[in-house]
């Protein structure tokens, strides 16, 4: 569906998007994941012909998006950053002016305006003025927009940005639904809506594409390192005697503690639970132990790790209300930014 090859993309002096190659395959949700500076909306900007590349091509359908822009363009709806709404016109007003501009036929035009009014929830709001709607209302005129025409292809930027919780899950569903006939690409600062949202997920970090897989696929990509610590009233020498025996065992790691405890950090070959093994060892010895847990990397952990260095704090926690404030607090990062 898409193919984008070698991308780069600078700004003066500034490399923002760093040779970004990947494919995008039909009817899937993709997120495009990062923290704020990362290339996501250059990236997109790009796709949809709305800003030229350094090097690098982009391929919708087979048409080269700079050189077919108007094949190419067919195939997409583009919701950016800051959907430019015409404030003065009506919601209607305004959709049937972009029918027009994506050249819908003419007899299609009215049948597909009611169509994405219905979809969007803006049946009420149809007569007003875009400039009295709030931004969770102008918002949804900006995705009925993108969505207007049914292309293949719907790319959404930071679409849930400045929305509060309740407008946040029904922009989301609606994604949802859009899924179920189109691609859709959309990119978010916040983990949590990506991972909830998306098939596949795609971390870029300083205009690098870090890691891209399914959500299951990214949480076990550090299985290997999966790790078991614990602490015990004994001196390294004596913790690593124990645990001998555990032949699943492929490295330990201790530290010696003042007051005659020792931690250690013990990693498997595979992903294996060897914490009974481990509990039956030290009991057999006569040791007690005073702690045993399991360290897993979660996905909140490879994307702190993979984006480490990045300016901008990704939000990771799953709670709406929580990410709200997050976005209000990006919200004036940009601002500052300007
Ligand atoms: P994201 O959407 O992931 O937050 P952007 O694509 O907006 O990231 O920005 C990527 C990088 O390019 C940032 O470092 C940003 O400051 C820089 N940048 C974006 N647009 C411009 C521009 N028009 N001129 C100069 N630098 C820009
Ligand atoms: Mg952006």
């Amino acid at each position: 569906m898409i193919e984008v090859k070698n991308l780069v993309k600078k700004y003066g002096n500034h490399l923002a998007i760093d040779h970004l190659t990947f494919k995008i395959e039909k009817g899937k949700i993709y997120g495009f994941l990062g923290p704020n500076g990362a290339g996501k909306s250059t990236t997109m900007n790009i796709m949809t012909g709305y800003l030229g590349a350094t090097e690098g091509e982009v391929l919708i359908n087979g048409h080269d998006i700079l050189k077919e822009p108007e094949e190419a363009k067919k195939h997409i709806g583009y919701l950016p950053e800051m959907p430019p709404l015409y404030t003065e016109m009506t919601v209607q007003e305004y959709l049937d002016f972009a029918a027009e501009l994506k050249k819908i036929p003419n007899n299609k035009r009215e049948s597909s305006v009611e169509e994405v009014l219905k979809l969007a929830k803006l049946m009420d709001v149809r007569e007003r003025l875009i400039r009295n709607l709030s931004k969770g209302y102008r918002q949804r005129v900006g995705l009925a927009q993108a969505v207007l025409g049914f292309p293949d292809i719907i790319i959404l930027d930071e679409p849930t940005v400045g929305l509060d919780p309740k407008q946040i899950i029904e922009i989301r569903e609606l994604i949802r639904n859009l899924a179920k006939k189109h691609t859709v690409i959309l990119s978010s600062h916040i983990l949590a809506e990506v991972r909830e949202v998306c098939d596949y997920i795609m971390i870029i970090a300083k205009g690098k594409l870090v890691a891209s897989d399914t959500p299951e696929n990214l949480e076990h990509l550090m299985d290997g390192s999966e790790s078991v610590e614990i602490e015990a009233k004994a001196a390294p020498s004596k913790i690593r005697e124990i645990l001998r025996p555990v032949t699943e065992i492929s490295t330990v790691k201790t530290e010696e503690h003042a007051d005659g405890t020792t931690t250690a950090v013990i990693e498997t070959k595979q992903h294996q639970d060897i914490r009974e093994k481990i509990f039956f060892a030290f009991a057999g010895a006569g040791c007690p132990l005073t702690m045993l847990k399991t360290n897993r990397a979660s996905l909140e952990e490879i994307f702190l790790e993979l984006t480490q260095g990045e300016s901008a704090v990704p939000e990771i926690t799953g709670d709406v209300e929580d990410m709200l404030s997050e976005d209000e607090k990006e919200d004036e990062t940009d601002a500052g930014d300007l």
